[in-house]
């Protein structure tokens, strides 16, 4: 039978905790401008020169210059990260489980959570934020908050570029900075990275005979073996356990169909349903 928000609602209030787990798909139903819905008119400088044909492929783009690489970086972090507004379906879901005790995985980098309302304390972002930049060769552990950088860098842009002399060294090696996204061998996991990591563990270890329900938002096959694989094993291994996944892609590795809620619609749409 098709499930309704009401339904969703009922699985939040007889449960004794909320796991969230979220990809890009949540990010993209939200209206992130990372989606590219404005990715012409946001870049289109940027487009002209380089031939970027999507914001996706243009954030791996080989910029020859580190002037020409942070002129792209802020306006993109600008966009995704310092328009203060949180997105509405942000939340949406926060209002959902805001009463109940719950702990957030994703993917995305865009700290959407937090800005909804949700406790950082209980936010575990294993792939990076672009508020922090790290060193290229991730020589030492320590991330650098990067807003009123960017707010520099956004001013001072010309032609698609910043000055040089705005451009940051790595205060210990000298060498380049990078964002802290993880895309190769050098992505720093700081501190923080390791205590959220621990508390993701603990959260699971103390509810674990508890009746947790997981709900798993746009989460796709760029990186299954971060939340959806492990939510699956999570469903097999508890019996108490009940997974609501919000995907076109609602398959499952282990064949757990059955046990699996299944919203295959937009998940906004879905989200924002009028009560019945
Ligand atoms: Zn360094």
């Amino acid at each position: 039978m098709k499930k309704t928000l009401n339904d969703i609602k009922d699985l939040i209030n007889k449960a004794d905790c909320i796991l969230i787990g979220a990809g890009s798909g949540l990010s993209s139903s939200a209206g992130l401008e990372y989606s590219g819905k404005n990715f012409e008119s946001n870049y289109k400088d940027f487009i002209d020169k380089y031939n970027f044909e999507d914001l996706y492929s243009a954030s791996f783009y080989p910029f020859n210059t580190q002037e020409e690489k942070w002129a792209f970086w802020a306006r993109l972090i600008k966009l995704n990260r310092f328009n203060k507004e949180p997105l509405k379906l942000y939340c949406d879901i926060y209002n959902l489980v805001k009463d109940k005790e719950y702990f957030v995985i994703t993917t995305n980098v865009d700290g959407q959570f937090e800005k909804a309302g949700f406790n950082k304390e209980n936010i575990f972002a294993t792939q990076g934020d672009y508020v922090y930049l790290q060193c290229e060769k991730d020589c030492h552990n320590k991330l650098y908050y990067n807003e009123e950088l960017v707010e520099k860098w956004l001013v001072n842009t010309n032609d698609c570029k910043i000055p040089s002399d705005l451009v940051m060294k790595c205060p210990i090696c000298k060498g380049n900075m990078d964002m802290n996204l993880r895309k190769d061998a050098y992505f720093v996991q700081d501190e923080n990275w390791y205590k959220q990591d621990k508390r993701y563990s603990e959260f699971l270890d103390r509810n674990k005979n508890k009746n947790v329900l997981l709900l798993e938002f746009g989460v796709g096959f760029n990186t299954p073996g971060i939340i959806r694989f492990p939510f699956e094993q999570m469903i097999l291994d508890n019996k108490n356990w009940t997974l609501a996944r919000f995907n076109k892609d609602t398959r499952s590795f282990y064949n757990l169909e059955d046990r699996i809620i299944e919203i295959q619609e937009d998940i906004k749409k879905f989200i924002e349903e009028k009560e019945i």
